[in-house]
């Protein structure tokens, strides 16, 4: 793709939509957001910006919520799976895009996106694998290595692994499927639901907060123990709370032990990402940008 291609990005997230038209290099040049409504509003929304604009894209790269079928190989591609968002069920996103936008799209994870965007711009620049973890509504995670998402069946769910519970801990998991995963246990529902108030009202020296630091600390000492990642990025709504990224990274070199790579235990090794705003839709928009040449490119 030329230097001087105008791409598109749509980051769908689960109350808002950020629709933007940039530049190669993720830089943007056009922005809006909307709510996100049901699935004709917003498809409508996207439609008239990228069609009213004198800004003309040669690519749309899009980052939605998920679960969502990424594979542009798989027959459902682009569709949205049992989500408890009204109306977006079944739905075929990249197919309704397609219908109104005349350009070649990709599809990622809204957190897939955020990932891309901080290996190629931000936090996770100088690493050759890393992991962004977003704990907000829900927990979601992305794998990165050298500048692309790891190919994958689906798409990771690492808010979904499974925790130890601590012994005096009998709140009830908000987590419709699971008891004991990560987002039941400590994701912003869940805190809410067990503590009456989010994170940023404890102070990093309280029980509340040695109890949420603790299970992230054993989720981020798994993700340690199977991908070995190089970085691990702490982002979303709790995620960016005031101490918490190192209160987790002590809970997770004590429960990794022995087994704990050196490197885990430096400052930095968790870290929160370089992008507080827009890493969804730059990454999205970085995707496109690079994927329109290759295999994963879907003409649609
Ligand atoms: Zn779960």
């Amino acid at each position: 793709m030329h230097d001087s291609a105008y791409i598109g990005g749509i980051e769908l997230g689960g109350t808002k939509t950020v629709l933007a038209i940039g530049n190669c290099a993720g830089t943007i040049l056009r922005r809006h957001t909307v709510p996100t409504r049901d699935p004709a509003a917003v498809i409508a929304d996207a439609c008239a910006f990228f069609n009213q604009s004198s800004l003309r894209i040669d690519a749309l790269g899009v980052g939605a919520f998920g679960p969502v079928v990424v594979d542009p190989k798989a027959p459902d591609f682009g569709h949205l799976l049992d989500t408890n968002k009204p109306g977006w069920s079944g739905f075929n996103l990249m197919g309704a895009l397609a219908q109104g936008i005349a350009a070649p799209a990709r599809l990622v994870t809204d957190v897939g996106a955020a990932a891309i965007a901080e290996q190629r711009l931000g936090a996770l620049r100088d690493v050759d694998i890393g992991v962004y973890l977003t704990i907000g509504t829900g927990i979601g995670g992305a794998i990165v290595s050298n500048g692309e998402l790891l190919p994958a069946l689906l798409h990771p769910e690492m808010g979904h692994i499974a925790l130890h519970r601590l012994a005096h801990d009998r709140a009830p998991s908000t987590c419709a499927f699971h008891d004991d995963c990560a987002e039941g246990l400590v994701a912003g529902p869940a805190i809410m639901a067990r503590f009456g108030a989010s994170l940023d009202h404890f102070m990093p020296d309280s029980a509340e907060f040695a109890l949420v630091a603790d299970y992230l600390g054993q989720l981020c000492s798994n993700l340690v123990l199977t991908l070995s990642p190089q970085r691990i990025v702490l982002g979303g709504g709790v995620g960016l709370a005031p101490g918490l990224t190192s209160a987790v990274q002590q809970s997770m070199v004590r429960q990794l032990g022995v087994y704990g790579p050196r490197a885990t235990a430096q400052t930095g090794y968790l870290c929160p990402p370089a992008w507080a705003q827009d890493a969804g839709v730059i990454g999205a928009m970085l995707c496109a940008a690079g994927a329109v040449s290759s295999t994963a490119a879907v003409r649609v």
